[in-house]
């Protein structure tokens, strides 16, 4: 008895020793990404998140001509609107914080092509009354979401796919531990902290140092406030949302970011779907209660205040 325990103990451990594994550095959606994939079909499964992948830019890439959204934006008709309806909601679930239809406003920034300025009062406010779609504070999260449910159908344990920042698990780790998930310092350098997730999850990070430009000395970057046109000042640097819903996570990043800490606070006090790592500025660093952050110091956010 003891030996044939024994034996089922070893060949589970060599077996899980064997198991395939593919990893691919891929650049999509304007962004180096990193896909590791763990099972039997851990190469079919590949292929199939890359041309996911593919597939979601040709459709929702606002710069790309030919996408649906660049058909939406000359007022033609698409196949398929249910993308738009769940940001259109999320939308208004964040007050209109999180905004999908500023890609005028994006555009006249230069944040899409690199051609990088700062526009004049008259012209913000013309771009912000010329309500085209523009997905990208939202598409990486829903491919990160897409690409889990597909892995499902197929013969794969665990996958963990970094989409630029928008990190995917699925399952659990290889040896059955949690997801250990580094935060991003926003003044470079060794992560912040980790963010402990358990089976599949999307933790998604908005920070004022992923795309920016400097004039005179300002720093102006790319998460931009509804209200003013103008990157969004709400004193912190950066925000990751820990959500099973990849759009969801991916959207509320966005708009937290631009609600501030105390505005965010209230949504998440609010809501309970999701957790949050909030820093600001200053460098002081904030979690709701449910967001299993170590390695740093931090303020709790608890639920009731
Ligand atoms: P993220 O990195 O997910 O926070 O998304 C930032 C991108 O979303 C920007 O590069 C813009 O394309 C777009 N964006 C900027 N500000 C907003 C906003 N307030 N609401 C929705 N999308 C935005
Ligand atoms: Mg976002």
């Amino acid at each position: 008895m003891k030996r044939a325990l024994c034996l089922i103990l070893i060949c589970m451990f060599l077996l899980a020793g064997c198991q395939h594994q593919s990893r691919q550095t891929v650049f999509a959606m304007d962004t180096v990404m990193d896909l590791q994939i763990w099972g039997a079909d851990s190469e079919k499964a590949m292929e199939e998140v890359r041309a996911l992948l593919a597939e979601l830019e040709r459709a929702w890439s606002a710069q790309d001509e030919a996408s649906d959204l660049s058909a939406l934006n000359r007022g033609e008709q698409i196949p398929d609107r249910t993308l738009l309806d769940q940001v259109q909601a999320l939308s208004e679930r964040t007050g209109g914080a999180f905004d999908p239809r500023l890609y005028a406003l994006t555009s006249l920034w230069g944040f899409g092509t690199q051609a990088h300025r700062v526009p004049a009062r008259q012209e913000l406010e013309q771009a912000l009354q010329t309500r085209l779609w523009d997905l990208g504070g939202a598409v990486k999260g829903y491919a990160g979401q897409q690409a889990a449910e597909r892995l499902q159908t197929m013969d794969v344990s665990h996958a963990i796919l970094n989409l630029g920042g928008n990190i995917q698990t699925y399952g659990n780790k290889p040896d059955g531990t949690p997801w250990s998930i580094a935060i991003q310092a926003p003044a470079g350098g060794d992560p912040l902290g980790v963010v402990s997730v358990v089976g599949t999850m999307s933790v998604v990070t908005s920070g004022d140092y992923q795309r920016y430009f400097e004039k005179d000395g300002v720093r102006y970057h790319h998460i931009l406030d509804p209200e003013t046109g103008m990157p969004a000042q709400s004193g912190l640097s950066s925000v990751t949302v820990i959500c099973r819903d990849g759009l969801t996570a991916d959207c509320l990043s966005t708009a937290l970011f631009v609600m501030g800490l105390e505005e965010g606070t209230q949504f998440w006090r609010q809501s309970d779907d999701f957790e949050a790592v909030f820093v600001a500025a200053d460098g002081r660093i904030y979690a709701t209660e449910g967001a299993a952050l170590s390695g740093c110091e931090y303020e709790v956010i608890a639920r009731e205040n």
